[in-house]
């Protein structure tokens, strides 16, 4: 979505506001352009949906301010458009493999999966120094003693809304949550959803045509 929109935009816009609806070819009139010229502009201010067009009508304005538009196109956004790989270990690894591996890995969350590659539980960051500050020796901790384990899993699909993933990671005050897919015996992890990539995703529509 268009936050800057360029001078031409602008005017088209205004143009819209006090005469709509009006056709693209009198749009073009005005701005003495010829309609070619304009599609790409009228696309932008469509597809942005600063605008709408009604076909043998023209376009007309929504009315809608930059910020609802920015929410609109906020509650559209999918996990699938913004997951990461996720970082998949054994349930048997110990503790000090699962540490080695979230330093190799550099994440900060790891999903542990049975025999079946399906999904057992999570470990974070602190559930590690946690259970390095205890006495115990980390080689022969298995990770999944320490682990939160399902049913407490926060989980997410593909198709889920960006949105809904972000206020689960606030209520559940956690930092990552996997993307599953569900079978008969299980969960499948197939991929990751941090607040980093809501961050990115923020980013993107900020800056995004
Ligand atoms: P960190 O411990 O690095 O701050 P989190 O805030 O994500 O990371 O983890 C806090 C606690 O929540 C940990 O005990 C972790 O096992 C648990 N946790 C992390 N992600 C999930 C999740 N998706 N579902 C349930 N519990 C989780």
């Amino acid at each position: 979505m268009t936050i800057e929109l360029n001078k031409r935009q602008e005017q088209i816009l205004e143009i819209v506001k006090e005469n709509g609806p009006i056709t693209g070819e009198h749009i073009a009139d005005r701005l003495s352009l010829t309609r070619a010229t304009l599609r790409p502009d009228l696309a932008i201010l469509t597809m942005a949906g600063f605008l709408d067009a009604r076909p043998r009508v023209g376009y007309f304005y929504t009315g809608k301010t930059g910020v609802q538009l920015l929410t609109e196109n906020l509650q559209k956004l999918l996990v699938k458009d913004y997951q990461s790989i996720p970082v998949v270990v054994s349930e048997n690894i110990s503790v000090y493999d699962a540490i080695v591996t979230m330093f190799l890995e550099d994440v900060g969350t790891l999903f542990i999966v049975d025999q079946s590659s399906l999904l057992v539980g999570v470990v974070s960051r602190k559930d590690l120094l946690r259970a390095s500050i205890g006495k115990q020796e980390l080689n022969a901790l298995p990770v999944n003693i320490i682990m939160t384990r399902m049913p407490n899993i926060a989980m997410c699909t593909r198709d889920d809304l960006l949105i809904d993933v972000a206020k689960k990671l606030i209520e559940r005050q956690i930092d990552a949550m996997p993307v599953v897919k569900e079978t008969d015996a299980g969960f499948e992890v197939i991929g990751r959803v941090t607040k980093t990539n809501i961050a990115k995703a923020l980013v993107a529509l900020a800056e995004d045509a």
